[in-house]
């Protein structure tokens, strides 16, 4: 029976500190007997290939360290100055030069070159992110034969932003060495139909994108969270302790929550002039709330983001400097890590959850903030329409980010939200976020990939069945909540539904 493995940039750390999307993977891997591979974090004089080992339960953590170019060109070069930029909608910030993409080229051939030998040729290849996109093609080059899946978790950008990259036909031919490539929303699979249609000279036949000679399958798969252990995390002695000294500093107060990594594409700024809008027109609320702002650092070697920061926290001071009094401060803002238990106790003590990214993949504290809440006292959660969790979470209060006066407006409303709508609002939020959770997103992934890899068409959406690969049914993994009947299915709403008929 084949392994599954998993790559992506970043493994989960041996410290417990990961970032979100390796907090995604490990949650994913969970109890699988499944090697995941990655870089190490570390770096080195010249590469030469060695990995190193260790076991997390029964997962096996294969890492290589890369060298101080590789980190300059491939990581902070093409992929958080050219790819995240413009996959963000940001050409403004995107720095195209060539040596980063040569960089970017050279890693993912040292993933590769490291990965082949490791691989058997039943295991299903799992490749996760912007980081890794020409990785499919190596591994096909080197002779890998079996099902390689690619999973984006940023968005995928317009036809128009995609082509101001100079690589832009290399990289999607790189993507049809894939079986599978999932996105985020069905947003993000029809802009990347659209430039295979239009740029690339492809074609769309019985589901499947043909170009370059070859074909793959690509579909929507919304990410979600562990959800079950989020709400275990919230029940922790750590969360109730953030809880109450949230809840007794806010005690005359209502609490609004940013939680972010402190990134451009998070509309920080934005969000700060709509909260300033808010006390303008609201001044009797002034000393009746507080704007919480956590940001942990992020990317501080990339000059936008050095930027950002010093704008963040000049915005900051100056809404404080015009309304605070002795005793109060209208925000606070605060650029440190907290651990995701304190997290989750902070957002139930918050009365709203602002996420107003300007671009976002999903975003993933949109669902932690609804999972935290209390049910029958939940707070309300305001959300971008340009995060791809908005195209799942209808019942927030979904806004335009770059419009101080419509945040100013959904922050009134959501203040002024009666019990029984916030309960109703909560409910069928949190309905979404149970069942869709990280499990059935590994599920139908894999499912799709183990499908698309033989040629089969799926009827509608890939049922969930077991598949065995390593020791255990993946489906078997995880207690599951869903209705007798469900077959996988997703609403239009983007949520997962029971099968019609
Ligand atoms: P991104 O992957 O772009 O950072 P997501 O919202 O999808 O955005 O995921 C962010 C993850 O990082 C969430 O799980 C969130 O809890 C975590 N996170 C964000 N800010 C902090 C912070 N200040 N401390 C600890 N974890 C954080």
């Amino acid at each position: 029976m084949g392994r599954l493995v998993v790559v992506s940039n970043r493994v989960a750390a041996a410290d417990g500190a990961s970032g979100g999307l390796a907090v995604a993977i490990a949650a994913a891997l969970q109890g699988e007997s499944a090697v995941w591979f990655g870089w190490s974090g570390e770096r080195t004089a010249h590469f030469d290939g060695a990995l190193a080992s260790r076991r997390l339960g029964d997962l096996e953590i294969v890492t290589l360290d890369l060298e101080d170019l590789d980190f300059d060109e491939y990581y902070n070069g093409y992929a958080n100055a050219a790819l995240w930029p413009v996959f963000h909608s940001r050409t403004d910030l995107a720095a195209y030069d060539r040596s980063f993409s040569e960089g970017y080229a050279r890693v993912n051939r040292r993933f590769a070159e490291t990965l082949a030998p490791l691989l058997r040729a039943d295991d299903l290849v799992w490749v996760h992110d912007y980081h890794l996109i020409p990785l499919g093609r190596e591994l096909r080059r080197l002779g890998f034969a079996g099902p390689i899946g690619f999973f984006l978790h940023i968005p995928w950008p317009a036809p128009q932003l995609f082509t101001t990259l100079p690589q832009h036909r290399d990289l999607a031919q790189a993507l049809f060495a894939y079986d599978l490539v999932g996105m985020q929303t069905d947003e993000c699979v029809a802009a990347f139909e659209a430039y295979v249609l239009g740029e690339a000279g492809g074609a769309l036949e019985g589901g499947r994108l043909k170009a370059f000679g070859r074909q793959l399958r690509a579909q929507a798969f919304p990410i979600g969270l562990d959800t079950d252990d989020f709400l275990a995390l919230g029940r922790t002695p750590d969360a109730l302790r953030a809880y109450d000294r949230m809840s007794a500093h806010g005690l005359y107060r209502s609490l609004i929550v940013g939680v972010d990594r402190l990134d451009y594409s998070k509309g920080i700024p934005e969000r700060l002039l709509g909260f300033e809008h808010y006390l303008k027109t609201h001044p009797e609320m002034v000393r009746k709330v507080l704007y919480l702002q956590i940001a942990p650092s992020s990317r501080a070697d990339v000059e936008a983001y050095q930027a950002l920061r010093a704008n963040v926290l000049a915005q900051a001071g100056r809404i404080n400097a015009a309304w605070a009094e002795m005793d109060h401060a209208p925000v606070l803002c605060v650029i440190r890590n907290y651990s995701r238990a304190e997290l989750a106790g902070v957002y139930r003590a918050a009365r709203v959850g602002l996420v107003t990214p300007l671009r976002d993949g999903m975003n993933l504290v949109a669902k932690e903030y609804v999972a935290a809440q209390a049910p029958e006292d939940p707070g309300v959660l305001i959300l971008s329409r340009f995060a791809g969790a908005a195209r799942q979470m209808k019942d927030a209060l979904i806004v335009n980010p770059y419009a101080r006066e419509e945040l100013a407006d959904a922050l009134a409303e959501a203040l002024g939200m009666d019990r029984r709508e916030r309960v109703r609002r909560w409910q069928a939020l949190m309905a979404g976020v149970s069942q869709s959770d990280v499990h059935a997103w590994r599920d139908d992934f894999i499912g799709a990939l183990t499908l698309a890899h033989s040629g089969q068409a799926p009827a509608e959406r890939p049922r969930r069945t077991p598949l065995t690969l390593g020791r255990a049914p993946l489906s078997s993994l995880a207690p599951r909540r869903d209705p007798p009947g469900h077959d996988g299915a997703v609403s239009a709403s983007g949520w997962r539904t029971t099968a019609q008929g």
